[in-house]
């Protein structure tokens, strides 16, 4: 298969039903064939029995967390979590003379697909000024040119230090110390792109950023909402948690608009009734809510908790939890009993019966956990959104208590242990006064640069150096124009990375890549071979042990590629053991532990099997909030709606997928083969709009600016996704998405509700459903 960023492919569209169950069989087999296109049987069977295992190889795939030591499978990966890690496991090499092959313009009309394909990079390269191509270049001169070019700065604040989940504990917090010893807190991440609204409203309504619940909490849970999120492509061994949840007695409820496979049934491939059999059921309630309908749904349901209490006075509300432990019911109350059911039936697509369905689950469970993901955090509303959904747990004191909680799912593997590190462009002081006295320079204390921020600045020349390390930067982020003219107008580009990606074909006037190894190769420094650590979705924080030789003798580890670069750029101004720290990521873990609360003895006890659960304030009684208790909130916002004729776009990924890249053109649970151009759209919305199966279309975003944001060639087809609701691929459609479209407060971007048309063109493709 070929095909270029605009999609044109030589693979035609086939479309099928799509699939009412997730994993079994199949999952195994495509996982299989994947890693074994990639890389030999030896390296595939050293990575996959490796992998999740205590003293293993921490899956980069997702955030999910593992069993306990001792009740895990020897098979502990899901397909997707196979694919992933064989993808960096791939035998293919870039090397010097592939770059002398292609020359970058000819790179930037590849597909993200194919750039993944080419293999590992094997070494330093730099694309020079007027030049259209790579040309290698030493470690110690990439790395001088990096150095020479912030220290030439006249702000430290021209400069951002972009990371994805993909880095370690120990890089990320060698990164921000860099970034901060040089002067500045630009340190946008992928965090600010997937889950930056969830922690801005767990933060202020209960004192903490993470998610309270941990995987026993969801096995013992009695009811668990699996909102805006579709665990069977994006976080797959979560359907073993729900299946475990459900062997205990626990129903679940979810809220999607697009009915995902892994939403109703999952046939567990470590089980033999897996194997031959049905599978289990997952959901028993299915809500196909209209997109961004969650907020009105909560409200809702908040509603009639209130009314079902004021018919049975002292039998619904928590009310002990309530008075010792939260502030401001009274205000909340008051407006959640003035929710306008007109509303709420416009704005979730939903029947009142359908939601009181829902308050009668509620109403029989003791314990409740509410799991959400991108659905809900990437629209406009989604801090109140998800300050409703605190107002929901808070109602029957489902907050710190074992089988309840709140559960932000996250997606790339360290998201939330970067964050954790310092990653953050803003920082609170305690974290600041701790690298202070720990090192004896005063960190920068305004506020930096988030991901959309450090898209403005570079745009307008205020940022002319970025450095990216992990990630694919012009591809995860929204208004893809936009951003790569931001990117053109750098001074320099550098990126740290494993694999060749498109952010590599957009170039500032000197552009770096600095190749690097991942997580799956044996990392040998001066004391040793090194492990590096990573912080689940669930605050578990355990080691990762490369087994694989690297894919080239160039290859330097993050820790040793970062804390180089610091030692060029700051050594006459801070005095921090850079190589000390590059030669052993013990004594980085040493200088954590003295700096991150919650990581006291943090080399004891890393090792220990299973390593160590961060506290959470919450699971203790305690809020960390302004008010010292959980906060209840009122909440206004009204969902997203298109003028006529326009649908409500979301963007989604794919199941052969992997965060921006492609792996195929298929989406086999959705039943879409072949390509990745189309469009789904409810069959009434077709008929409404004119439009026919498989007719062409270019995708026109529609905003308040003049800018016209195309996606073009796009085919249509007919889906079970909510009237006025469309759905499509991303990255190909960031495009669409403008970078000024966020969400209130958290500065995320709203990229489940771009308001688009659809622009008819040329003749349809006459072949239907096969
Ligand atoms: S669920 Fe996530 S972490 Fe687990 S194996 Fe799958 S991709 Fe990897």
């Amino acid at each position: 298969m070929s095909s270029t960023p605009n999609g044109d492919s030589d693979e035609q569209l086939s479309v099928s039903e799509p699939k009412t169950w997730a994993a079994g069989v199949p999952a195994v087999a495509h996982a299989l064939q994947y890693s074994l296109e990639q890389t030999s049987p030896r390296r595939t069977a050293l990575t996959l029995l490796n992998m999740n295992q205590v003293d293993g190889i921490d899956c980069p795939g997702c955030a999910w967390p593992d069993p306990a030591p001792g009740h895990r499978h020897k098979n502990e990966y899901c397909e997707n979590g196979a694919k992933h890690i064989n993808d960096e496991a791939t035998s293919s090499r870039v090397t010097a003379d592939f770059f002398a092959q292609h020359p970058v313009s000819e790179l930037a009309q590849q597909s993200d697909e194919w750039l993944n394909r080419q293999g590992r990079l094997t070494e330093p390269m730099v694309k020079r000024p007027g030049s259209d191509h790579y040309v290698p270049i030493s470690w110690h001169d990439a790395l001088e040119m990096v150095a020479t070019e912030l220290r030439a700065l006249d702000s430290p604040d021209e400069a951002a230090f972009y990371t994805s989940g993909r880095v370690s504990n120990e890089a990320a917090f060698v990164l921000q110390l860099f970034a901060r010893a040089f002067g500045t807190n630009n340190l946008p991440d992928c965090s600010n792109l997937c889950h930056e609204s969830s922690g801005t409203a767990l933060s202020e309504t209960l004192g903490t950023g993470k998610g309270t619940v941990s995987l026993l909490d969801l096995h013992h849970a009695d009811l668990i909402f699996v909102v805006g999120q579709n665990p069977g492509t994006n976080h797959p061994r979560q359907l073993s948690a729900l299946e475990e949840a459900k062997r205990n007695g626990a129903r679940i409820i979810a809220v999607n608009p697009l009915p995902e496979a892994g939403l109703f049934r999952f046939k567990n491939p470590q089980k033999p009734r897996g194997v031959i059999g049905r599978g289990v059921p997952i959901a028993d309630q299915y809500l196909p809510i209209r997109l961004g309908g969650d907020l009105s749904f909560f409200r809702a349901l908040n509603r009639l908790l209130l009314e079902a209490e004021d018919a049975r006075p002292g039998e619904v509300l928590d009310h002990d939890f309530i008075a010792a432990s939260t502030s401001g019911f009274e205000e909340f109350a008051e407006h959640a009993r003035s929710t306008d059911w007109d509303t709420v039936l416009a704005e979730t697509g939903l029947s009142r019966a359908e939601i009181e369905a829902v308050r009668d689950e509620v109403l029989r469970a003791d314990r409740i956990v509410v799991c959400w993901a991108m659905g809900i955090t990437q629209h406009r509303h989604a801090v109140p959104t998800i300050r409703e959904m605190v107002n929901f747990l808070l109602l029957r004191g489902n907050v710190g208590r074992a089988g309840a909680g709140a559960c932000p799912v996250r997606g790339h593997s360290n998201v939330q242990g970067d964050r954790t590190m310092g990653i953050w462009e803003q920082m609170p002081d305690h974290f600041l006064d701790a690298l202070r006295d720990e090192f004896g320079f005063e960190p920068p204390r305004h506020h930096g640069f988030d991901a959309v921020n450090t898209i403005r600045a570079m745009h307008e020349g205020r940022i002319k150096v970025f450095l990216g390390v992990a990630g694919n930067f012009v591809r995860a982020t929204p208004d893809s124009a936009v951003t790569e003219e931001a990117m053109r107008r750098c001074r320099l580009t550098a990126h740290v990375s494993t694999k060749l990606n498109r952010s590599h074909t957009v170039c500032g006037e000197t552009a770096l890549i600095l190749p690097t190894l991942g997580r799956t190769e044996i990392d040998v420094q001066a004391s040793g071979e090194q492990f590096v650590t990573v912080e689940d979705s669930m605050s578990e924080v355990h080691a990762s042990h490369g087994r694989l030789e690297p894919a080239s003798r160039v290859l330097l580890s993050e820790v040793a590629i970062l804390a180089r670069l610091a030692n060029k750029t700051v050594h006459d101004t801070v005095d921090i053991p850079w190589q000390e720290f590059e030669d052993d990521y013990g004594t980085i873990r040493d200088r954590i532990s003295r700096i991150v609360p919650g990581f006291h003895d943090f080399n004891a006890r890393v090792v220990r099997p299973g390593g160590l659960r961060l506290p959470n304030p919450v699971n203790e009684g305690m809020f960390p909030t302004r008010t010292g208790t959980a906060i209840f909130t009122r909440n206004d916002g009204s969902a997203p709606t298109a003028p006529p004729r326009h649908l409500l776009l979301q963007t989604l990924r794919s199941h052969d997928q992997w965060n921006t890249v492609p792996y195929t053109n298929n989406d086999r649970y959705r039943g879409i083969h072949g390509s990745r151009r189309v469009v789904l759209v409810n069959a009434e919305d077709m008929d409404e709009l004119g439009l026919a199966e498989r007719d062409r279309v270019d995708l026109v975003s529609v905003w308040s600016d003049d800018v016209e944001r195309r996606a073009p060639g796009f085919e249509v087809v007919a889906y079970p996704t909510p009237r006025g609701c469309a759905a499509a691929y991303y990255p190909e459609t960031n495009v669409l998405v403008p970078l000024d479209s966020v969400a209130e407060v958290s500065n995320q971007p709203a990229s489940k509700s771009v308001v688009v048309r659809l622009e008819t063109v040329g003749a349809p493709v006459t072949a239907g459903r096969g």
